[in-house]
């Protein structure tokens, strides 16, 4: 993309409505614009790193068998009247009517409605065990929308819901997202800690949180610090393995790491107190095993072995995608700016040309950018007829995690320049090298 004739809307001022720096710059990078309170349009920018964000959890859902639908925002209140949660939901949910007077609401989650596609179209044990998820916008009515992006009313979520024959095997689903998620968060350059929580209005004694640690982060946290060593890394997983998804979860959820509701002051004390830790959190994501609870009021049951009819064991699971891109701003920013991960990165380089109209540096960016597109990476040209400072400055804000510097000085000793967003650090090397280290990089094969 070429900045000239891109839709970048920066803004100089810090806008003061914004508390917290995710928030901040968020507004000053152009990526959302606030449409009324806790609602936001997404502005290119910042529906890059969205739909980024998203492939990942498509992409690592898929990996562990899960199955893509999509659910309406609008729902017909009466499946919620079955699973008596139309009372029980209170005025988090956003409710109206439609022409003919019937009750309707905005999907906050989305329990009732998988539950019934999965009644009308399953039956047998055999067709066990299945696992539907959907990305959708979800509305609550929050009392206090702040952070932007954060805590919306509308916000975009993954959330999923397994079904399987036996309490066990919904353990097993349990902990294989448990797996996903460790995986997915870490593709997106984040840690998130699994965190033993309070399963609240969806019932339920199996559930953990997923926080980013974080200062400005609404949740406080207590935890063993060894916890912060655990990495998910690379290693592969057999998700049909119950030993391997168990193990796993014994290995990132056997040290103390707990949420204020269900911190328990004798246990923490257990802690060697070095390694005791109380901080903030944000939650990017959550899963429950609930059981039979939703099935059973809602008549989902399969025919067993025996052919006897049973409840279906179920949990939920869900991700909040539109609050990671501030939890990502969050965990990963300086004084000058956002600095993007690769894993989620709007563009994967800027090109920063240093004397527009110059015939050398003008040739030699659009090379740049031509070798960086044809191995399938997005650079971002700034190809404006501005100052440097102010280009760097743009660049810096927004984050890429790479850029190239080009100008005459340079070219005639034939090289460029690489910055890393991250270190700071720059590096003079010729074009051909530049564009070899960013393909490697992202782990493009250089042509
Ligand atoms: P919270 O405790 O923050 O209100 P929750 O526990 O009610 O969240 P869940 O039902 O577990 O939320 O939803 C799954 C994920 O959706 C959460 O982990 C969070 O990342 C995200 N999420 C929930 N509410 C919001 C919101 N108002 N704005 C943005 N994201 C949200
Ligand atoms: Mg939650």
């Amino acid at each position: 993309m070429r900045l000239s004739r891109y839709f970048l809307p920066v803004l100089k001022e810090t806008p003061s409505e914004a508390q917290i720096v995710s928030h901040r710059y968020m507004l000053r990078a152009g990526m959302i614009k606030q449409a009324s309170a806790g609602i936001y349009s997404w502005l290119p920018l910042g529906f890059k790193v969205l739909r980024k964000i998203e492939n990942i959890v498509h992409d690592e859902q898929a990996r562990a068998g899960h199955i893509a639908i999509q659910m309406p925002t609008m729902q017909s209140a009466d499946l919620w009247r079955e699973s008596g949660r139309y009372d029980a939901y209170g005025q988090e949910m956003l409710r109206m009517k439609d022409r003919h007077d019937r009750d309707m609401l905005f999907t906050p989650t989305a329990e009732e409605l998988v539950t019934d596609i999965f009644r009308s179209h399953v039956g047998s044990y055999k067709d066990l065990p299945l696992t539907l998820y959907q990305i959708q916008w979800k509305f609550r009515d929050e009392i206090r929308p702040r952070f932007g992006v954060m805590r919306g009313r509308e916000f975009y979520m993954k959330d999923g819901y397994n079904f399987d024959l036996t309490k066990e095997d919904a353990l097993h689903a349990y902990n294989r997202h448990l797996v996903t998620y460790l995986r997915t968060y870490e593709r997106m350059g984040l840690q998130a800690i699994p965190m033993r929580a309070d399963s609240g209005p969806i019932g339920g004694d199996n559930t953990h949180e997923f926080l980013v640690l974080a200062d400005t982060g609404e949740s406080e946290v207590f935890y063993d610090a060894q916890i912060t060593d655990l990495k998910f890394g690379t290693r592969e997983i057999d998700y049909d393995s119950h030993a391997q998804c168990q193990a796993v979860l014994e290995e990132f959820t056997s040290r103390y790491a707990r949420t204020d509701e269900t911190h328990d002051e004798a246990l923490f004390n257990e802690v060697p107190e070095e390694r005791r830790r109380q901080a903030r959190g944000i939650e990017v994501g959550q899963i429950f095993y609930f059981g039979t609870k939703y099935s059973e009021a809602m008549g989902a049951t399969v025919a067993d072995s025996d052919g006897n009819r049973v409840p279906v064991h179920m949990g939920s699971h869900g991700i909040g995608v539109s609050r990671l891109v501030g939890a990502i701003i969050e965990a990963s920013h300086d004084d000058k700016g956002i600095i993007w991960p690769e894993g989620v990165t709007p563009f994967h380089c800027g090109i920063v040309n240093l004397k527009q109209g110059d015939e050398e540096a003008d040739g030699a960016c659009e090379a740049l950018y031509a070798s960086l597109t044809a191995l399938g990476l997005e650079p971002l040209y700034d190809d404006r007829n501005e100052r440097a400072g102010a280009k760097f400055a743009g660049m810096d804000l927004i984050g890429l995690p790479w850029r190239i510097t080009v100008g005459p000085r340079g070219l005639k000793n034939g090289v460029v320049e690489l910055t890393s967003r991250r270190t700071g650090t720059s590096e003079e090397l010729p074009p051909e090298q530049a564009i070899e280290r960013i393909a490697q990089i992202y782990g493009r094969a250089a042509v």
